[in-house]
């Protein structure tokens, strides 16, 4: 294979060609970029398809909190695939975030998506699911900014990619929100409005992130102790994915929010076929982090304590030890040229580590041998 082999496939090419195939393609997140080496590795010998992601808050046009922009982000994604000789990848924008909705918003993220497009991303996720009217008198009228903005933005995408392929994700019922009586879920008929409208205006998302009773990053209890997250609601995914299909509206479940679900549980009870795709990027993040600590104790030491300097405050009665799972991400940038210049025993702990960590994900994930699907398919 050539160098151009290695470059990143449209995420539709993956998407359809996997969607029926008893498997869910791993979405890694490579927020400290020195994981990418492992996890293409493990891709490349489970010969799995991959997709890697990042979030606007994480990588945008100035950098975001892991300090990466798109291009960087692009570039030693692409570096890793080369370097291990990996072909069926593709280089996904997590949560294009829409938090207001405002003309200057939108103009905002189509500038984002514009800098993700000259990157040479394949997949997009677009999520206004904040953009909720609690007031609105159906759904269709509570989901209305949502729609508008997200098909707003499809629209960019579609004008910008020219008529290449790419894979699309929405989001409708934003993930970890809670109310009064726990964590909100996404029911079925508000999946179908949202995307049967979508449709309806042209946009045709390939797979679609709910809100299922999951949380983005570390799950703590009551005291700050690091737990395992089992709250995601199996038979509420199965029945918003059963929704869509009854209303043939062919898209597929995205599940967030993975750190912290034990792999058997995934493994058994995940329903593949509905849940497509799995976001796992926390879990990258707690594994270089607990390596520093052996490997890198002084730079250990000066992130936990820049982070405790500036969150402590705002996190009031939590214990350190959460403080630093939930807030510590945002030493990432701040720490940039130290964590990217740690030296060669620490690369390669963290390169067998996160090989042996996707690896795991990878088999729990059923997803061993589905890059030839792919494959066969760009005949
Ligand atoms: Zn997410």
């Amino acid at each position: 294979m050539s160098d151009t082999d290695f470059k990143p496939k449209p995420g539709s090419l993956l998407f359809n060609n996997l969607k029926d195939k008893d498997t869910i393609i791993l979405a890694a997140n490579p927020r400290i970029a020195l994981v990418n080496k492992g996890i293409f590795q493990a891709a490349k010998d489970m010969d799995a398809a991959l997709i890697v992601e990042l979030a606007r808050s994480e990588c945008d046009l100035m950098g975001g909190y892991s300090g990466q922009k798109p291009a960087d982000f692009s570039r030693m994604a692409g570096e890793a695939a080369r370097e291990v000789g990996f072909d069926i990848w593709a280089l996904h924008a997590d949560h294009i975030g829409i938090k207001k909705g405002t003309p200057e918003d939108i103009q905002a993220t189509k500038e984002l998506v514009s800098g993700q497009i000259d990157a040479g991303y394949t997949s997009f996720a677009i999520d206004a699911s904040h953009l909720f009217n609690f007031q609105g008198g159906d759904l269709r009228e509570e989901l209305a900014d949502n729609i508008n903005a997200t098909t707003e933005i499809g629209k960019h995408i579609q004008q910008q990619m020219a008529g290449k392929e790419y894979g699309l994700e929405v989001e409708v019922g934003e993930i970890g929100r809670e109310d009064e009586s726990g964590r909100v879920l996404t029911r079925p008929e508000e999946a179908v409005t949202f995307i049967t409208a979508l449709n309806k205006n042209g946009i045709r998302p390939h797979v679609l992130a709910i809100a299922n009773g999951s949380a983005h990053g570390n799950t703590y209890d009551a005291l700050g102790n690091l737990i395992e997250q089992v709250s995601i609601d199996i038979p509420q995914t199965i029945a918003v994915a059963k929704a869509l299909r009854d209303n043939k509206l062919d898209v597929r479940i995205a599940q967030h929010g993975i750190t912290g679900t034990p792999r058997d549980l995934i493994h058994n009870h995940f329903p593949r076929g509905d849940i497509i795709k799995g976001n796992v990027a926390t879990f990258y993040q707690n594994m270089v982090w607990d390596l520093f600590k052996v490997y890198e104790p002084e730079l250990y030491s000066d992130i936990w304590n820049w982070t405790m300097e500036n969150y402590r405050e705002q996190a009031k009665g939590k214990a350190d030890n959460e403080v630093f799972g939930k807030f510590s991400k945002f030493a990432i940038k701040q720490f940039y040229d130290r964590i990217y210049s740690v030296g060669g025993d620490t690369r390669q702990a963290i390169d067998a580590l996160a090989y042996a960590e996707t690896l795991i994900f990878l088999k729990a994930f059923n997803a061993k041998g589905s890059a030839q699907f792919v494959r066969d398919a760009m005949r």
